[in-house]
């Protein structure tokens, strides 16, 4: 049986930015519901770090926090539901969930995330988020002073061996294949003694998650303590999309400074938009996303008939 309910702000995502912007609405006293799928990027990671006042917890323990508060907000329903339609008219957008019901938002915001897409290497997704990282910021300080291999190519990769440098210097560049370095790049990387190895990669060897080597295709191995990986992605949800959202050159949703994106009405906030990927920045961008939206609401709402 379908559900008709009506809301001021419909968030597709309620991980940490859906809940964000979910948290400025519900305080503003606007009716906003959060439909959920429940499957976050980080979920693999055992301890977020780098998020003030929540350094070092399980992600999923700072998730049920911001949702016991954001429940708190009785104009705020939260439900774990995914969206598999969004339809937009002159006045509202129509979305459908994936157990039938229906809902009209006037507003819409995306906090829907990325997917990442792990290469195919045996023993790399068990690693995902444990020993296999993909940012210094989140996991690099666990790793400092460890032997540590960064599986990227290119520009991409001396950004990466850049930050990394900063926090060990026991460094190796895993091309996975042909290097493709500048005359300048390769004069950087030997100057700081990276090595770089381009036998393609046959097996990530690891107990539970913590890889201890890299096996190539020609048997050779590297004993590791970490790897980063520069892996590609894709938006989590094709929604924005469909309702015709413009991407950047990147894959991100593209939005202004307001969290507002190409389409009117739609906003976006989180990994789908940046680059800046973290829990800090997916909150702040939720908080920003929520604020804009009670924004043209309470304009809205204020406006006299003519
Ligand atoms: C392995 C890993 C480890 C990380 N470690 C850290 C760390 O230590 N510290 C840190 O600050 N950052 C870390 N990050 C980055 C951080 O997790 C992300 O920046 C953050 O989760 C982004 O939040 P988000 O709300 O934008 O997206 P996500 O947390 O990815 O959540 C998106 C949500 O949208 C939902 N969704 C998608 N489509 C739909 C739909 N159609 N309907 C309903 N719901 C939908 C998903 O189910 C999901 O719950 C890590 C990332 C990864 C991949």
């Amino acid at each position: 049986m379908k559900e008709n309910r009506s809301f001021d702000a419909i968030i597709i995502g309620g991980s940490y930015a859906g809940l964000s912007a979910a948290m400025a609405l519900g305080r503003s006293l606007k009716k906003v519901l959060i439909l959920d799928g429940e499957k976050p990027c980080n979920a693999t990671t055992p301890y977020s770090h780098n998020f003030l006042t929540q350094d070092g917890k399980p992600p999923a323990a700072i998730a049920a926090l911001a949702r016991q508060q954001v429940a708190c907000y009785d104009t705020a329903l939260l439900l774990t539901d995914p969206a598999i339609r969004a339809i937009a008219s002159s006045s509202h957008f129509t979305i459908e969930t994936l157990s039938g019901a229906v809902f009209e938002g006037r507003k819409l915001i995306f906090a829907t995330g990325i997917k990442d897409l792990l290469p195919d290497i045996k023993g790399l997704a068990d690693c995902w988020g444990k020993s296999v990282i993909h940012c210094p910021y989140c996991h690099g300080y666990e790793y400092r002073n460890r032997k540590t291999g960064i599986l990227a190519n290119g520009s991409a990769a001396l950004h990466l061996a850049k930050l990394v440098h900063n926090l060990t210097k026991d460094l190796t560049l895993l091309t996975n294949g042909e290097p493709e370095f500048t005359d300048e790049e390769w004069h950087q990387l030997q100057t700081h003694h990276i090595a770089v190895r381009q036998t393609g990669i046959r097996e990530v060897a690891h107990t539970g998650g913590q890889i201890h080597r890299v096996i190539f295709n020609d048997y050779s191995t590297l004993l590791l303590d970490a790897l980063y990986a520069r892996v590609p992605f894709v938006q989590h949800s094709n929604l924005p999309a469909t309702l015709g959202c413009a991407l950047t050159e990147q894959g991100y949703i593209q939005v202004d400074a307001f969290q507002k994106t190409t389409v009117p009405g739609v906003f976006a906030c989180g990994d789908a938009v940046s680059p800046m990927r973290s829990v800090a920045s997916a909150v702040a961008g939720g908080n920003l996303a929520g604020a804009m939206v009670n924004n043209d609401l309470s304009q809205e709402n204020f406006m006299i008939p003519a």
